[in-house]
């Protein structure tokens, strides 16, 4: 399972969220905490943020096939990033899976950031034409985009119906709004004063964050949180 993190709020640095904190995705990258299904997140990263203001803003994507703790070059630029939304992750690859930068998250059809944490049977999947991966996270992204992410809950629930033993933890953003679903792996919530965050673990020991219970959609807006039972 790789580990993600995902912001909507104010203006903050890419490196506020994703490098500073004492157990940041660069931390979960060697030492992740609260990982089930393999040891450390070696397999690449991915930073994604929107440009911009919030109408209109542009998807951007800094994504890397090399662990996140060596990249010294981003740990430079990153504090000079400053989004209201970032979608990030780093990766721990399937067994059978390419390590190549088109299969690491965050992927993207232009509008949205999105980032699975998880494993799903490709066979499953509808046929879509636009992955930019044979990674399974790269099909179930180009599948969750031809579907729209207004119905995530629905496909999220029935892919799983299909693939009994999937982990299918979705973290997806377009700007102004912010989506996730825990489904077989864990999530938690911090709301800040100054925007929420979506992660795979907490970051740190604020006491505030609070565990997603799974199979449920979490839905973030200017106008507040949500969170939906997915059975
Ligand atoms: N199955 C995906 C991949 O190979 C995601 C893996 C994960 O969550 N560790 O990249």
């Amino acid at each position: 399972m790789c580990r993600h993190l995902g912001w909507l709020g104010t203006d903050v640095s890419v490196s506020s969220l994703v490098l500073d904190p004492p157990f940041g995705l660069r931390v979960q990258s060697y030492a992740p905490r609260r990982q089930k299904h393999c040891l450390l997140n070696a397999d690449g990263w991915g930073v994604g943020f929107f440009d911009g203001s919030a109408e209109g803003a542009v998807p951007r994507r800094w994504r890397s096939a090399a662990p996140l703790w060596g990249d010294t070059s981003f740990e430079s630029v990153a504090p000079a990033l400053r989004s209201h939304c970032v979608v990030a992750a780093v990766r721990s690859a399937t067994v059978g899976m390419p390590i190549e930068i088109s299969a690491t998250a965050p992927f993207t059809d232009g509008q949205w950031l999105l980032s699975h944490n998880g494993i799903v049977d490709r066979a499953v999947l509808p046929l879509t034409s636009s992955a930019e991966s044979v990674c399974d996270s790269a099909l179930l992204a180009s599948a969750i985009f031809a579907l729209g992410l207004d119905v995530l809950g629905e496909t999220i629930a029935q892919i799983g119906s299909l693939d009994r033993t999937a982990r299918l933890n979705i973290l997806a953003a377009n700007g102004s709004r912010m989506l996730a679903t825990a489904w077989g792996d864990t999530l938690s919530i911090l709301r800040r004063p100054d925007g929420v965050v979506l992660a795979s673990e907490p970051y740190d020991h604020d006491p505030a964050w609070e565990d997603v219970p799974d199979r449920h959609l979490v839905d973030v807006t200017a106008q507040g949180v949500t969170m939906t039972a997915l059975d």
